[in-house]
């Protein structure tokens, strides 16, 4: 059988791992860390997944903790309305909507999934290697294989891959990433009955995502704040100490969105690893790198797309990406995996991916008149609320009501006739 060396084991290494065993390949998998390592380590996103990339895992029966996440059946956007003598800042919201999802999302802490699918892979024969790779090592084992995958995340393997200027727009972080896994947040008193993905906008000083996931204690919600740089929300770089981490989180709460504070009085972190905080630039590379020697291996999910979290895709894209590669390497069958073949393969995922960075991409940017009427008319017109919910799910459809005036105003006439 074919041998296929996959390199990183988050979301889309280990989906691929785990799907490519299933139909017979001999897979080595590297990971810098060990299963154990993992679940005990540092949380790593927020990882809210929508129905289709959840598909994805049920297609390969590997949705071990469908049945204990939260099901988040909504996602709601509330903007801060601006500050006045009577309504200091943020206190009052000029919009507040929940739209429903058709299929509910869920977040599964990737320290339970990324270590739970190692184990598997290791239980049903995979070959599991511990050890950070450098472009030195790649350029030893590739040849020994078939097909070599860098599915490193953001780390250092990703120089291997040149930057796509031109499907780059921008050149460094956008957002600075601060998030907090905790116990004892209420629910959100306009929807006490169902869990959603709460957005909350500040306008021109960031944003903050409230969704509940599964970690290693049980059920928790997470508290994401993603400032402008510079601003007042960019206020965790030095921060070390997790209790400090949490009661900034909550301060810049009280401040700026005084109606998610108030759920939030009571709240205290997971685990002193419940932390996180950091920044990046959005980045599309070019998804073949060249070894030393001359090898080559295919990049897959953020090493070769790495979108800003603002609209939670990322795993959602590492789970598309995992999806469309195995379906790539499957029917390629006995022919060689040359570089030909791994554009080709990067070309499928990119028909799907290039609209999630399109997307991410224009909500990183003051919004322009006809998208804040749009986000406006939401609260009014509930189909609108429920369309753009479903967008995260597939962002494809803002083609047809979101970037083009004309067709944001076509799709709002349409509604009300
Ligand atoms: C704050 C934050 C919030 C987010 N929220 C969401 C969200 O709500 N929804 C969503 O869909 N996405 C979200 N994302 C994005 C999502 O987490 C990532 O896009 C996704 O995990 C990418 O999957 P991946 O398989 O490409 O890489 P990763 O999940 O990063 O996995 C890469 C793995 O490779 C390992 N590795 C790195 N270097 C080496 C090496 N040299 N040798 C061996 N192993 C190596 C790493 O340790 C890691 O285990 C968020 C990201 C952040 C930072």
């Amino acid at each position: 059988m074919r041998k296929i060396l996959i390199v990183g084991a988050g979301q889309s290494g280990l989906q691929l791992a785990l799907g490519l065993q299933s139909q017979g390949y001999e897979v080595t998998l590297m990971s810098n860390r060990t299963a154990d390592e993992i679940r005990a380590g540092r949380v790593m996103s927020t990882q809210c997944m929508f129905d289709t990339a959840l598909q994805h895992e049920r297609d390969l029966q590997i949705n071990f903790w469908e049945s204990q996440a939260p099901r988040i059946e909504g996602l709601g956007v509330s903007v801060a309305a601006p500050g006045s003598h009577e309504a200091p800042e943020g206190s009052q919201r000029a919009i507040d909507w929940v739209g429903k999802l058709d299929g509910y999302a869920q977040s599964v802490d990737q320290r339970v999934k990324m270590a739970g699918w190692m184990e598997t892979f290791a239980q049903r024969g995979g070959q599991l290697v511990i050890h950070g790779a450098a472009v030195s090592d790649l350029d030893f084992f590739a040849s020994r294989y078939d097909l070599t995958m860098v599915s490193a995340g953001k780390g250092e393997l990703v120089s291997m891959f040149g930057r796509d200027a031109g499907r780059s727009p921008y050149d460094a972080p956008q957002r600075a990433l601060a998030v907090a896994y905790v116990h004892g947040l209420g629910p959100r008193p306009e929807h006490p009955d169902y869990d959603a993905v709460r957005c909350n906008l500040v306008p021109g000083v960031g944003e903050l995502f409230v969704m509940p996931t599964y970690t290693t204690s049980g059920r928790a919600d997470i508290l994401f704040w993603e400032g402008i740089p510079g601003g007042p929300l960019d206020a965790f770089q030095g921060v070390k100490d997790p209790e400090e981490h949490l009661a900034v989180t909550l301060e810049l709460m009280e401040k700026f969105l005084p109606w998610e504070y108030a759920r939030a009085t009571k709240v205290e972190l997971t685990d002193a690893n419940g932390t996180l905080a950091g920044r990046y630039a959005p980045t599309v590379r070019n998804p073949v790198g060249r070894l030393p020697s001359g090898g080559l291996v295919l990049g897959v999910a953020d090493v070769v797309v790495a979108n800003d979290p603002i609209t939670g895709q990322g795993s959602n894209s590492a789970s598309k990406c995992a999806a469309s590669y195995l379906a790539s390497i499957v029917e390629r069958g006995d022919q060689p995996f040359d570089g030909d073949w791994m554009r080709t393969a990067f070309e499928r995922y990119w028909t799907t991916a290039q609209h999630v960075t399109k997307w991410t991409n224009a909500m990183l940017a003051p919004p322009p008149e006809h998208i804040l009427n749009l986000i406006g008319a939401a609260g009014q017109l509930q189909p609108v609320a429920d369309r753009f919910a479903n967008g995260f799910n597939d962002p494809s459809d803002f083609e047809n009501f979101f970037y083009d005036p004309e067709k944001t105003n076509a799709y709002l006439a349409s509604l009300t006739g």
